[in-house]
């Protein structure tokens, strides 16, 4: 088990700024630099190492987070990041729930100082296209492919994008508000919305269960 540190070669001091509870168990969290300077930007589709301590034990936790939001923004002073809780397995009770996963939903609060290394990660999606884009993601893999398309919307020449988003339930549906604002400004955005227990919409004969 890691100790309690300060902050390791490569990561920059940040602070939360806001949060929002965007789906059930889902918060996204706003971090600017603490010196209040520019931040670079990124590719859609990479994430952000992120470091801060496990307040009940101390321990030292560092994990991955996709960016969300446009991957270019002039003067950018801000990276968002989305986290959803995973709860300790349910055959498991003398586990941990998911420990950084704990912080950034139960415990993080603006102000809160956390460290940051700069974006980074081969998993990048390109914005420009001349042939349709499919993207498909999974709960919580929404995040990469929120920042891809609102880099889309930014741009003149915006290709056709179809997206295929299948979540548990209507509540764990993270964005959906976003998807649909979206959706009013790129009319070559298409959705396909999927739940769990027959509840979503079914083209193409899809089926949920
Ligand atoms: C590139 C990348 C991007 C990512 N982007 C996102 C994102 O946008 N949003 C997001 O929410 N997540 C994202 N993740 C996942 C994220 O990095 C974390 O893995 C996730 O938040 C869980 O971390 P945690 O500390 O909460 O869980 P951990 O503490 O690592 O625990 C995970 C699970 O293991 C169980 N566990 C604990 N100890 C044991 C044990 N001894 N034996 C067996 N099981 C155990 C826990 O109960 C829990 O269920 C991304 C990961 C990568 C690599």
């Amino acid at each position: 088990m890691r100790s309690r540190s300060g902050p390791s070669r490569g990561f920059k001091d940040m602070k939360v700024i806001h949060t929002q509870r965007v789906a059930d168990e889902v918060t996204a969290v706003w971090l600017q630099a603490l010196d209040g300077g520019n931040l670079p930007d990124y590719f859609p589709g990479q994430h952000i190492t992120v470091q801060t301590n496990d307040p009940v034990s101390g321990e030292q936790l560092i994990r991955c987070y996709s960016l969300v939001g446009s991957a270019v923004e002039e003067g950018r002073k801000t990276y968002q990041i989305a986290v959803r809780f995973v709860p300790r397995p349910h055959d498991r009770p003398d586990l941990p729930d998911g420990r950084m996963s704990t912080v950034m939903n139960r415990h993080l609060a603006v102000d809160h100082k956390i460290q940051v290394q700069a974006p980074s990660g081969h998993f990048v999606i390109p914005a420009e296209s001349t042939r349709p884009i499919v993207l498909v993601a999974g709960g919580i893999g929404i995040t990469p492919m929120i920042s891809h398309l609102e880099t889309i919307a930014t741009l003149q020449e915006q290709p056709r994008v179809h997206l295929v988003y299948a979540n548990r339930s209507r509540e764990t549906e993270a964005f959906a508000d976003r998807l649909n604002q979206l959706q009013a400004r790129m009319p070559s955005l298409t959705i396909t919305r999927l739940w769990g227990a027959g509840e979503g919409e079914l083209p193409y004969g899809v089926r949920v269960g």
